[in-house]
Formats: C-alpha cells, structure tokens, sequence
C-alpha cells in the first residue's frame, strides 16, 4: 500500500475524476480528505470508500475562496496531524467562444480552475514542505491542443500547465513535488455532460473515442491510477511534468476507418 498512514486532500472529489482518484488513494492506503463544493456528492464518495473498508471524511469547500479553502486545511489537520498529497482537480466548463462567454462566467471558470489551484497549494503548501509531500494538479489535453467552443476552460488549463512548471521550481528545494496530468476524453463528469446534451449521446462518445489512437475515451480510474502513482514515492525524481492520459489523443484515425 503506497499511502499507508499518510493523508491525501481531493478536490472535486464528489464526482468523476476526483472521485476515482479518492477511490483510489483509499485503496493504496490513504485517509482521503474529499473535498467538494456540494458536500453530498462529496459525502457519497466517502461512503463508497468506507464501506470498501478504506478511510476518508468529506469536507464542503469551494476552492475559489480563501476562507472556506482555509477551513478545509483545518479540517483536515483536526484528522491527521500531517499531510502528505494534494490533488486540485475540481473544475468547471464553460462551452463557449469568448464572444459568448460573459465576464461573470469568465471570472468564476478562471477563479475555480486556476484561483483553486493557486488557493489550494497556497494553504497547503505550509504542511506539504513538513512531509516533503506532493502536488498532482489536473490540467487536459486542452492545454496545449484546443478545441472549438470552450476558450476561457483551455486557457484556463493551459495556466494550470504553467502553474505546475513554477511552483515545481519554486518548491523542489523543499522536496515538495508538483505535477500534472493531461487527460484526453474521460466518460466521467464534464465531458459525460457534454456527450449527454447530444442528440445521440452514444455516437457522440464513439467520434471522440475515434479522435484518440487507441479508439475509445478514457475511464475516470485510468486517470486516478497516475494520479497515485505522481503523488507517490514511485514518482521520486518527477517534478514540472505534465503527463497525457489521453490514449493517444489528436493522433486518432480519420473518420470512417
Ligand atoms: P466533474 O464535473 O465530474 O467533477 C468536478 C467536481 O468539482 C464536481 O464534483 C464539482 O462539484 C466540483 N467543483 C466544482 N466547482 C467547485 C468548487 N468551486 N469548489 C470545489 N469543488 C468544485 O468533472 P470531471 O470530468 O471529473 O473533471 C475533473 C477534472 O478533470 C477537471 O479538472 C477537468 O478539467 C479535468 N478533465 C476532465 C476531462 C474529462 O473528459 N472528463 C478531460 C480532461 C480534464
């Protein structure tokens, strides 16, 4: 068991990816802090892992704000007495151009997905440098490799790729690691939201599995077991890389073949 005794902070860990990945950490041994802004979701994920004999406790947090960021530090401290891993995966999608996209929508995307990272480490950064523990951000193929209709979600992906690259150098001296994962399609959340608001949410599925080489989209624990494994000591001399979970994604045949 790779987290045995250590604690591991998961945002957005009421659903899809953050939920697989605080399945995950549980199962490697973790007391898994589920941090969610709708505390039900998060609360289920800590049943599912109880009842798999693992430990975790929820904790309502919406990680664009200070205040509640800095109470979920402290919830967590009042479980363990040191924390080990952070994983910043909640986000949200706005899916539109940025002639459509309103300033309130861009301001709360950039505040969720970027301000959350940048709040998350932040505060946790103090405790981290303590177990000389690591940062595993969510960032996506969106990053580097855009797409129509979703501006304001790829910009802020791409900022979280850069994000992990400076505070990598910033904190490596302390033995703090930071990284992060590029996921291609995943059937989880977001991108299920999307497949489901189509005419036919099955075909819609089989055209972006065909878009990645190995002909599918991904599942939400093909992303959670490289989150493991970056948050490990397996990941010892890993820091500043941005690692595609995206079964090939962009390189997918033509369609029709
Ligand atoms: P999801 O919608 O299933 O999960 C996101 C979670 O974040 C939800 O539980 C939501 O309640 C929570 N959340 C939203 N705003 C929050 C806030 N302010 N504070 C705290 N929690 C908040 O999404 P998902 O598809 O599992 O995506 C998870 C991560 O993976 C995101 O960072 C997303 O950008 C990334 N990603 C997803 C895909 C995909 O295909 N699903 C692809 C690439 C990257």
């Amino acid at each position: 068991m790779k987290f045995k005794d250590r604690l591991v902070v998961v945002t957005g860990a009421g659903s899809g990816i953050g939920r697989a990945c605080a399945l995950e950490f549980a199962k490697q041994g973790a007391l898994v802090a589920a941090a969610d802004i709708v505390v039900e979701t998060a609360q289920a994920t800590v049943e599912q892992i109880r009842s798999a004999g693992g430990s975790a406790f929820a904790v309502e947090t919406d990680v664009s704000d200070p205040d509640s960021v800095q109470r979920l530090v402290a919830r967590t401290l009042e479980h363990a007495p040191a924390v080990h891993a952070l994983v910043n995966n909640a986000a949200i999608l706005v899916g539109k151009t940025v002639e459509d996209t309103t300033p309130e929508e861009w301001s709360r995307q950039m505040a969720v997905n970027v301000g959350g990272v940048f709040l998350c480490s932040k505060f946790f950064l103090p405790h981290l440098r303590l177990t000389r523990g690591a940062i595993v951000n969510m960032a996506s193929v969106n990053g580097y490799f855009v797409e129509p209709e979703c501006a304001g979600y790829c910009a802020t992906k791409a900022a979280i790729i850069g994000l992990t690259k400076a505070m990598a150098i910033d904190h490596g001296r302390d033995g703090i690691r930071v990284n992060c994962i590029a996921p291609g399609y995943i059937d989880a959340g977001l991108a299920s939201a999307y497949f489901d608001a189509q005419r036919d949410p099955a075909a819609a599925r089989a055209a972006a599995g065909g878009r990645h080489s190995l002909g599918r989209i991904g599942l939400p624990e093909e992303v959670a077991r490289v989150a493991v494994f970056l948050a490990s000591d397996e990941a010892s001399f890993m820091t500043g890389s941005v690692v595609a979970v995206d079964g090939g994604f962009g390189s997918g045949l033509p369609p029709g073949k």
